[in-house]
């Protein structure tokens, strides 16, 4: 007992409460041995200030008082919050009748004592309830405790835990999540701040651009996975050939940069590029197709800081005509000649025919449904592009959309696809079938003042509500210039017109804007979506998305959805829409109407 004593910290205080001194000095004498703190009071009205301010182990109540007696006294204690529950041992004369003891425990005494005081008794007496008060004031503290660890240890977990998801952001904000080197952003910024020390000190700086050949093919044939191996492979060997401060990064598909931002001689050029060669030429050993080696060839870019540009724009750009350069002349590499600039001849001649194409309707929208997850509901369309070419073939958006881009013609391109949209949803309509189609709009789209203006004047030629109509801009697009994007995406909203945030999670918006933006829809990026059952890494990502977009109240949206295990994990994680070739590739309008009254789907 005396060990639990000890452990307490506050003193154990003792009220004794008589009107005559005497008897008070004849209980304190009885109990100073004891070792507690004894407090006296000589009225009820003393002992009533007393319990508010201090806890008392016990109270000891004469019941003989004047003006307040101890059955009053015990009463009024019993009321006040600190003392509501203190035992109080009743001291009275021998001659107490039963009435007056019936009374005193009616009161809330919890024991009596006769005078005179039996000391042995009243000390064991003391001790019962100082022992239990003890056990109550220890038990008391102990679920204090635990609850300031509880509180604690959520407080440590939650911290960790966004620390974590925040580490994640900023890992797939900067790195590529196939090879681990780092992105294009990171690169990107790594290009301004080079350019910055060397704008001071003078020195050289080169930007490469890589872009393998015909990796098409290697996919096509390997099939994806041992593709990804590939690439991983390169993003390895890459980084063993170029040490710090150098750079060598991913910036998405087949297509590496590499930065060299103190170049001490022009020579060294060469020796990066043969180096290069040289690594993506030495065989790749793939397990599971009998030590066949794969030859990996590459076209090279370069740009040179000042030469060819002074800002990382035009860098890139650069390297990026001399990349195609190289591919065009089939040498393997290419440093930037201006004249270059626009005179690739295969690019030129598939800009002037992409403006002929317009004109003679070669080009038509393909449409593929967006599904919500629990209900199995058709809730809109997206609109992409296809170019039938008259002896090409189909080309696909990605072959031109970025030349469209670089000249000026997205303009009249996006309000091709924004009439051809228009035109079709109003048909569809007329059959009794109303959902809204997205169409994908271009950075430079985004930077034309003119746009929404253009939109309505479309929208009401053909009797459309703006809540028919829908944009999706990606991430990055959004970010090349994120106030006038913002502007005008906020224009748009004010009209009616919901947006989506696509390929999301290979740029990087900054939470901030995110809040900022007018967004209905998050389109996680197919990347993440198609691998997302074989592979943990890209499974985190894609639960991470839709929490995020949960936080934000945002709709989410699955790309790239090819299976139904895919569908049921991302059902499992919540995520509301799916879209994919699980549901429907892409198909001309045409095809889509039969679709919607056959499938399965409810429209
Ligand atoms: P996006 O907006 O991310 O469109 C989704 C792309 O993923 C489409 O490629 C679609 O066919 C493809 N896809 C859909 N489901 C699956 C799937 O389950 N698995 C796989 N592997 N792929 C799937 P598409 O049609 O070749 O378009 C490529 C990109 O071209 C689009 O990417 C979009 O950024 C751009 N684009 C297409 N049409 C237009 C347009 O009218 N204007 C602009 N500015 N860009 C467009
Ligand atoms: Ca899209
Ligand atoms: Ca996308």
């Amino acid at each position: 007992m005396k060990k639990n004593i000890s452990k307490i910290s506050m003193p154990i205080n003792i009220l004794m409460v008589d009107d005559r001194h005497e008897n008070l000095l004849a209980l304190e004498a009885i109990l100073k041995d004891m070792g507690h703190h004894l407090v006296f009071a000589h009225s009820g009205a003393e002992a009533l200030k007393l319990v508010l301010k201090n806890e008392f182990a016990v109270i000891i109540l004469d019941i003989e008082m004047p003006t307040m007696n101890g059955f009053d006294t015990a009463s009024l204690i019993r009321k006040r919050e600190k003392s509501k529950s203190t035992p109080i041992i009743f001291l009275t004369a021998s001659n107490a009748t039963e009435t007056s003891i019936f009374q005193g425990y009616l009161v809330g005494a919890v024991d009596y004592l006769v005078k005179p005081i039996e000391p042995e008794i009243l000390r064991a007496k003391v001790s019962v309830f100082v022992d239990l008060f003890v056990k109550t004031e220890q038990v008391r503290q102990q679920a204090a405790l635990l609850h300031r660890m509880t509180q604690e240890a959520h407080r440590e977990d939650i911290s960790k835990l966004k620390k974590k998801s925040e580490e994640a952001m900023w890992q797939m904000a900067h790195y590529d999540v196939l090879t681990g080197l780092p992105n294009r952003n990171m690169i990107a910024n790594r290009l301004r701040d080079a350019i910055e020390i060397n704008r001071s000190t003078g020195s050289l700086l080169a930007f490469f651009l890589i872009d393998l050949n015909r990796f098409k093919e290697i996919n096509d044939t390997l099939g994806h996975p041992h593709g990804d191996l590939i690439l991983k492979e390169i993003g390895a060997r890459l980084q063993e050939i170029l040490p710090e401060p150098n750079m060598a990064a991913r910036l998405g598909g087949d297509e590496f940069a590499i930065l060299l931002p103190k170049l001490a001689d022009i020579k060294d050029i060469d020796r990066v590029i043969q180096k290069i060669i040289k690594t993506l030429t030495t065989p790749f050993l793939i397990d599971g197709f009998d030590g066949l080696p794969i030859m990996v060839e590459a076209s090279i870019g370069v740009a040179l800081y000042p030469e060819h540009g002074t800002n990382p724009n035009a860098l890139m750009q650069r390297a990026d005509v001399a990349m195609y350069a190289a591919k065009q002349s089939g040498r393997g590499y290419a440093i930037y000649v201006p004249d270059l600039d626009k005179h690739s001849p295969e690019k030129l001649m598939l800009l002037t025919e992409l403006r002929r194409a317009m004109d003679q309707n070669e080009l038509t929208l393909y449409y593929q449904p967006k599904i919500a997850m629990v209900t199995k509901k058709v809730i809109g369309l997206e609109g992409l592009i296809r170019w039938k070419h008259p002896s090409r073939g189909m080309i696909p958006p990605d072959a031109f959309i970025l030349s469209a881009e670089q000249t000026g013609l997205i303009g009249p391109l996006t309000l091709f696809v924004i009439e051809a949209a228009a035109r079709q949803c109003k048909a569809w309509q007329k059959e009794g079938v109303a959902i809204p189609i997205a169409v994908n709009l271009s950075a430079r789209n985004l930077m034309d003042a003119r746009l929404p203006e253009q939109v309505s004047e479309i929208l009401a030629r053909y009797d459309l509500s703006p809540s028919s109509l829908q944009f999706e801009i990606t991430e990055s697009a959004i970010m090349a210039d994120p106030h006038r994007a913002a502007e005008l995406l906020a224009r748009l909203h004010k009209m009616g017109h919901q947006f989506s945030i696509d390929d999301f999670g290979t740029g990087y918006s900054s939470l901030g804007y995110l809040k900022r933006l007018p967004v209905d829809e998050i389109k996680i990026d197919q990347s993440f979506v198609t691998d997302m059952v074989l592979d943990e890494h890209d499974e985190t990502i894609v639960r991470s998305i839709i929490d995020l977009s949960h936080n934000l109240v945002v709709r989410v949206v699955a790309e790239g959805v090819e299976n139904k295990e895919t569908w049921d994990h991302l059902s499992a994680l919540g995520c509301d829409v799916a879209q994919g070739y699980y549901i429907s590739r892409p198909i001309p309008a045409n095809e889509l109407t039969r679709w919607l009254s056959e499938s399965p789907w409810v429209v």
